[in-house]
């Protein structure tokens, strides 16, 4: 379990990813990454290795709204492809998660065998969950909502989608997240360092 940070409604939410996830970087970690939409497109960066790398990779990334993760891999190796934000197959719902998804083969086997997965991770499941119902016809918000009450384990999720610009999506179940209002925008962290 590692770190969690976001920013709702902000033009600098780039800046305040990274320096979020420096703020996090005492925790340990083996690689991380952030999403940003908001701005002329939307934008995935992932890293192996230190947040310096990871921001070595932003330039021109700008937008208002993101989700930034440093992980400590428990289900795939610590790699690109199983770094976080994981995204849905269609790239609408992008997701960041702190935890372990204890009963996450069961699910993908009840509702996902004919998604094609991109990584190892157990969070990949939750969010392709999420697209599944979505696509069944809930809202996002009812499908986030029933998602989290199919999960057993430890979490604290953000989500973002991609035709909702101003909201992040959050939920936690003995793993920490925080959430600060700010004026004219929010956030959230895993840490109130961050
Ligand atoms: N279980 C997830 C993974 O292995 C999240 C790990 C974490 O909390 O960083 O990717």
């Amino acid at each position: 379990m590692c770190g969690i940070v976001g920013v709702v409604g902000n033009t600098n939410a780039t800046d305040i990813l990274i320096q979020g996830l420096e703020k996090l970087e005492y925790r340990g970690y083996d690689s991380a990454g952030i999403f940003v939409l908001g701005g002329a497109e939307n934008h995935l960066v992932k890293a192996v290795g230190r947040i310096a790398e990871l921001s070595a990779k932003t330039a021109g990334v700008e937008g208002t709204t993101g989700i930034g993760h440093t992980r400590w891999a428990t289900h795939g190796v610590p790699n690109y492809e199983n770094a976080h934000p994981h995204q849905s197959t269609s790239g609408r719902f992008t997701l960041v998660h702190n935890g372990v998804i204890e009963n996450y083969e069961e699910l993908k086997a009840e509702y996902l065998s004919d998604i094609k997965f991109l990584s190892e991770t157990d969070t990949e499941v939750i969010v392709q969950l999420i697209e599944h119902f979505s696509n069944e016809g809930l809202s996002t918000e009812e499908a986030f909502t029933k998602v989290v009450t199919l999960l057993h384990g430890s979490y604290a999720l953000g989500l973002l989608d991609e035709q909702d610009k101003d909201t992040i999506y959050v939920a936690k179940n003995k793993s920490p997240l925080l959430v600060g209002v700010g004026e004219g925008f929010n956030v959230i962290a895993s840490d109130a360092l961050a």
